[in-house]
C-alpha cells in the first residue's frame, strides 16, 4: 500500500516505527496530485515547495527528540475559505482573486500547534454558497469516483481530495450541509460540529449564524483525532463556546447498546432516491442489529426548513458580503469615475451570478416592508425547528436520516435551476438552523457505484457519543475501505 493511501492513525503509527519519514509522507501526497489533480481539480492552490520545506524541518526535529503534536508530520488540505498567512486565499472569488491573508485563522493556528503539514487550498462554490462546487469561480472540481459528475460542495474540493487520496484529511465549513453533503457523495466522513465547538476567527463569512469549520476524514478515528486539533474555546470568536476540552478519541469503543436512534419519516419521503432511502434504512437495521434501540419517528417541521435557512443564510450574507467594495480587500475595477461607480463596478465584476443572486435575495428579506414578513418569520421558525430537535432528542440520541437526498448528480444538470440546486440540502440545512451536531459516513454504494452517505443529527456538544456510535457501524462494516479508483 502506498503512503498516500493510509489514514492519519496509519501514517502516524508508521512514523513512529520508522518505517517511513515526514517527508516520505509529503512526498506520496505530491506524487498522487501530480497523477489525479489534473482529472479532479480539486486544489486551487498547492504547497508543493513550502511543504516539502517544512516535512525536511519537521524530519530534523523528530530525529532530535523534538517533534511535538498529535499531527505531527501529516498532510492537510484547508478549503480556501479560511485564512492562512501568507498564503492566497480566495474564497473561490474574483474578488479575492489576488488576496493574500496577512493572518492564520484560529484553527490554523491550532494545527501547525499539531505539527500538521498544509499542502494546498482546496476549490469550493464562490463563499460557500452551493452544493456542487460549480460555482468556483476558476474552475469545476470533478468526483473522484465518476468524472463526469460534481463532488458535491460547497466544500467540494476538500471532499474530493481526501476521496482520491490526494490528503488524508482536509478541512471544510458547513453553513447548510457544505462538509457533510460533499463526503456522501465522495464516499468520506465529514462532521459539522456543534455551532461554537470550533472557532470561526479567519474563516470568511457567508452566514455568521449558521457557519461552521469541520473536519473531513477518511475513517471515524481520524475524525476524532481532526476534531480534538481543532476545537476548543478562542476569545477571538465571541461565539466561541466556553467549555472543557474533550478527548474526542476516548469515544472510539465500539459499544451502541445504549444508544436510541430516531428514524424521522420525512427525512425518507419525497425527493429521496429511492436506492439512498433503502441504503440508510438497512444501516438502520444494521444498528438495531449491533443492540442500539431504532424507531421509525416524525419531525414535524421539516418542511420548512429549507425556506427558513435560505432567507437567514441570504439576509446574513448580504451584510457579511458588503466588505468587499473594492477598497478593502481584493480586486477593484479599472476604470470608474467616482466612488459609487467604484462599488458598483468593482462588485459587478468581482462577483459570480450566485453570489449576487443571494446578496439581492438577502437584501430583499431585510428591506422595510418585507422584513416582517420574511426575515422576522424565519426566525420565529428558527426556533420551532429548535424546539423540534429539543423534543426529539428527550426520546432519542441520534436522529438517523440520508446525508443528501441523491447520489452525486451530473456536472451541469442543476445549474440552470438553482431551486433544484437549494433542494440537494434538504436534509443537512435543519441541523445550522438549529446549531447541533452532525456527521456524514459511508454506509454503501448505488448500482452505478456512487458513494452513499448516512447522516446521524444529536443534541449540542454529543460529538463524543457520536463519534462512538459512527465508529460502533463503521467498525461492523467495509465502507470506509473502498476507494476510487483515480
Ligand atoms: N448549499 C448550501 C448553500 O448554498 C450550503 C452551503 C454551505 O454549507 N456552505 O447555502
Amino acid at each position: 500500500m502506498e503512503l498516500n493511501e493510509l489514514t492519519i492513525h496509519e501514517l502516524k503509527d508508521k512514523l513512529n516505527k520508522k518505517e517511513c519519514t515526514v517527508p516520505d509522507i509529503v512526498n506520496s501526497y505530491l506524487k498522487k496530485i501530480k497523477e489525479a489533480e489534473p482529472k479532479v481539480d480539486a486544489y486551487l492552490t498547492i504547497l508543493e515547495d513550502e511543504a516539502m520545506q517544512e516535512a525536511k524541518a519537521m524530519q530534523e526535529k523528530l530525529e532530535k527528540g523534538e517533534e511535538k503534536g498529535n499531527l505531527f508530520g501529516i498532510p492537510i488540505a484547508i478549503k480556501d475559505a479560511i485564512c492562512t498567512k501568507g498564503v492566497r486565499t480566495t474564497s473561490a472569488s474574483k474578488i479575492l482573486e489576488n488576496f493574500i491573508s496577512p493572518y492564520d485563522a484560529t484553527v490554523m493556528e491550532k494545527l501547525h500547534n499539531e505539527g500538521a503539514i498544509m499542502i494546498g487550498k482546496t476549490n469550493m462554490d464562490e463563499f460557500a454558497m452551493g452544493s456542487s462546487t460549480e460555482h468556483s469561480a476558476y474552475k469545476t472540481t470533478k468526483n473522484p469516483w465518476d468524472l463526469s459528475r460534481i463532488p458535491g460542495g460547497s466544500s467540494g474540493g476538500s471532499a474530493a481530495a481526501v476521496s482520491a487520496g490526494m490528503a488524508p484529511c482536509a478541512l471544510g465549513s458547513d453553513t447548510g450541509g457544505s462538509i457533510r453533503q460533499p463526503a456522501s457523495l465522495c464516499g468520506i466522513v465529514g462532521m459539522k460540529p456543534t455551532y461554537g465547538l470550533v472557532s470561526r476567527y479567519g474563516l470568511i463569512a457567508y452566514a455568521s449564524s449558521f457557519d461552521q469549520i469541520g473536519p473531513f476524514t477518511r475513517d471515524v478515528e481520524d475524525l476524532a483525532i481532526l476534531l480534538n486539533a481543532i476545537s476548543g474555546h478562542d476569545d477571538k470568536d465571541t461565539t466561541s463556546v466556553n467549555r472543557e476540552d474533550e478527548d474526542y478519541t476516548k469515544a472510539l469503543v465500539k459499544d451502541v447498546k445504549d444508544i436510541k436512534i430516531g428514524v424521522p419519516k420525512e427525512f425518507f419521503e419525497k425527493g429521496i432516491n429511492e436506492e439512498v432511502r433503502d441504503t440508510v434504512l438497512k444501516a438502520a437495521k444494521k444498528y438495531e442489529k449491533l443492540g442500539a434501540k431504532v424507531e421509525e419517528c416524525s419531525f414535524k417541521v421539516a418542511d420548512y426548513s429549507l425556506a427558513t435557512y435560505y432567507i437567514i443564510a441570504c439576509a446574513e450574507a448580504s451584510s457579511n458580503l458588503g466588505r468587499f467594495d473594492g477598497i478593502r480587500y481584493g480586486y477593484r475595477t479599472k476604470e470608474f469615475k467616482d466612488l459609487k461607480e467604484l462599488f458598483k463596478k468593482t462588485r459587478q465584476e468581482g462577483f459570480g451570478d450566485e453570489v449576487k443572486r443571494r446578496i439581492f435575495l438577502g437584501t430583499c428579506v431585510l428591506s422595510s416592508g418585507y422584513n416582517d414578513a420574511y426575515y422576522v418569520k424565519a426566525q420565529k421558525v428558527r426556533n420551532l425547528l429548535r424546539q423540534e430537535f429539543a423534543k426529539q432528542f428527550e426520546n432519542y440520541d441520534f436522529l438517523l436520516t440520508p446525508t443528501s437526498p441523491t447520489t452525486a448528480f451530473k456536472i451541469g444538470e442543476k445549474m440552470e435551476n438553482p431551486l433544484e440546486m437549494y433542494l440537494a440540502d434538504i436534509c443537512t440545512v435543519p441541523v445550522n438552523v438549529a446549531g447541533v451536531p452532525a456527521l456524514s459516513i459511508p454506509c454503501g454504494y448505488s448500482k452505478e457505484g456512487l458513494p452513499i452517505g448516512m447522516q446521524l443529527i444529536g443534541n449540542y456538544f454529543s460529538e463524543s457519543k457520536m463519534i462512538r456510535t459512527a465508529y460502533t457501524y463503521e467498525q461492523n462494516t467495509d465502507w470506509h475501505n473502498m476507494h476510487p479508483n483515480i
